[in-house]
């Protein structure tokens, strides 16, 4: 028998096709020439069962939504104080690329922007030749199946990373680099352009709702501790300048990526993922927001909301 929740996710994807502002990333070639009115919608139980509707099986390229999982293995690899000593927990209540350092420590103020992140992968990936297989293969492991680099992608962005690049030498002469400049972008960017598809962010998303045991093989890929500070991240800062709107509206902690997708996470229940390309003035997917704004009303997601 049909499940109720697939009739459900389609109504959510059909409900919201008027949705039609925003536009596509414009600093990355590859993703303005991206198909506009593709859409998709998917939800994971952190039973592990993953339901879709919508474009599905198409992928994109992971892009910002790669940041709280290489923030989730930097924690894994080096504790929670020294990744602090690196990046800090505050929202920035700027976009995402904004050339921001924190004024008295140097640090960048939160992982989710680009400068935390370049400084997160860097922790991550110091190593020349394993940095981004490195990061891939946790995504393997989180989705189940071998996720690669979409390779156009990566050379689209590289062809266009002055502004990471220039972060990336603003964080080195700060000292908060823990690579070369150049190398850190370029894994970087290697790590956005990882391809994945809604169903297998929604299962990412679940893994982070089930205190990090990924909900399909029972596997602990990551320690409570971790995802506690992961999630607790992606609540204050996971849609940058967005961040206060999509809290009080949505509730429940996000992060977005400039394709196109945002994933959510209600922890303990459910992680939710969306796709739609054309994104509002915050780099945030603006049909995605709406179908995320509706999922969290239908189903009472909302963190603040009693009962
Ligand atoms: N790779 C993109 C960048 O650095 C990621 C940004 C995003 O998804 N918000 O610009």
């Amino acid at each position: 028998m049909r499940s109720p929740i697939l009739d459900y996710l389609d109504a959510i994807f059909e409900g919201t096709a008027h949705v039609t502002s925003g536009a596509t990333a414009d600093y990355i070639p590859d993703l303005a020439a991206a198909d506009p009115d593709r859409a998709a919608v998917a939800l994971c139980t952190v039973n592990g069962t993953v339901y879709a509707s919508g474009d599905a099986d198409h992928r994109f390229s992971i892009q910002s939504m790669s940041k709280p999982f290489a923030y989730a293995l930097a924690l894994e690899e080096h504790g929670v104080a020294r990744v602090l000593e690196h990046v800090g927990v505050e929202p920035s209540g700027e976009a995402f690329n904004e050339l921001s350092l924190d004024r008295e420590t140097g640090r960048p103020l939160n992982p989710m922007i680009n400068a935390g992140a370049i400084a997160t992968h860097a922790l991550v990936a110091q190593d020349e030749d394993d940095g981004v297989d490195r990061v891939l293969r946790f995504f393997s492991t989180l989705t189940g199946r071998d996720v690669e680099v979409d390779e156009s992608v990566a050379a689209s962005e590289m062809s266009t990373a002055s502004r990471n690049l220039g972060l990336a030498y603003l964080l080195e002469a700060t000292g908060g680099l823990a690579r070369h400049p150049r190398a850190a972008v370029e894994g970087y960017v290697r790590q956005c352009a990882a391809s994945v598809d809604v169903r297998d962010l929604a299962l990412m998303a679940a893994t982070l709702a089930n205190g990090g045991v990924q909900p399909q093989t029972g596997e602990q890929v990551v320690c409570r501790e971790t995802t506690r500070q992961v999630l607790s991240v992606m609540a204050s800062c996971g849609m940058y300048d967005a961040a206060g709107d999509w809290f009080t509206a949505v509730g429940i902690p996000a992060k977005s990526g400039v394709a196109g997708g945002i994933i959510g996470v209600l922890p303990g229940q459910v992680g939710l993922a969306v796709f739609s390309p054309r994104l509002d003035a915050h780099g945030n997917s603006a049909r995605g927001v709406a179908m995320m704004e509706r999922m969290s009303d239908d189903m009472g997601l909302h963190l603040m909301e009693a009962g």
